[in-house]
């Protein structure tokens, strides 16, 4: 069993209570489809780093949300990277420039940052901690090359991962650290 790190720093998030909104949850039925999978809050600012989960190969650039005409949904991009627990698709976000198909990455390694996902004006405050601006994150079994869509008349998609536990997992250990960790480092930023 391998473990993730966090893929986004804690004081980006919308709020420390909970991972995401029921809506934001794997597994959700919506209008058209279930959700792939989970959206992580994030505040609306263009400099929101996402990082990698663990090591791996990045096997898969794509479009992800648009195009850019769409009246829902903005152009955003997916970043699809193979490590030792499968494929880890980073999705909403746009990559760093210099991210390309066969890249060997660290764990932790900023790879893109998170994009506005849903137009201006489409906000959702009956939403717990939504924000137009999230980090989707699907996983999928080894060899996956695309993410998936999950409509209500497909069967399950077999190589598709429920990633709500290894996310819960890395979030808690990544407070615990911040807890220990940013009393320290604030103090040093401060004697300089
Ligand atoms: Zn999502």
């Amino acid at each position: 069993m391998s473990h993730w790190r966090f893929p986004l720093g804690l004081e980006d998030l919308t709020n420390t209570e909970r991972l995401t909104s029921p809506q934001g949850e794997f597994g959700y039925k919506r209008s058209y489809y279930f959700h792939q999978g989970i959206d992580l809050y994030v505040e609306g600012k263009p400099d929101v780093k996402v990082h990698t989960v663990e090591s791996g190969t990045v096997v898969a650039i794509e479009d992800f949300t648009g195009p850019p005409d769409h009246p829902h949904w903005l152009y955003t991009q997916a970043v699809l990277v193979e490590g030792k627990s499968g494929v880890v698709c980073y999705g909403e976000i746009e990559p760093l420039p210099g991210i390309k198909v066969g890249d060997e990455i660290m764990a932790s390694t900023h790879i893109a940052h998170v994009r506005p996902v849903i137009p201006e004006g489409l906000e959702r405050p009956d939403i717990f901690g939504h924000s137009r601006w999230m980090l989707h994150l699907e996983w999928y079994t080894h060899g996956a090359r695309e993410s998936v869509s999950w409509h209500h008349d497909d069967e399950y998609p077999l190589n598709l991962r429920n990633p709500s536990n290894m996310l819960q997992e890395s979030w808690e250990c990544e407070k615990v650290l911040y807890e220990k960790f940013e009393p320290i480092i604030a103090n040093i930023v401060k004697s300089d």
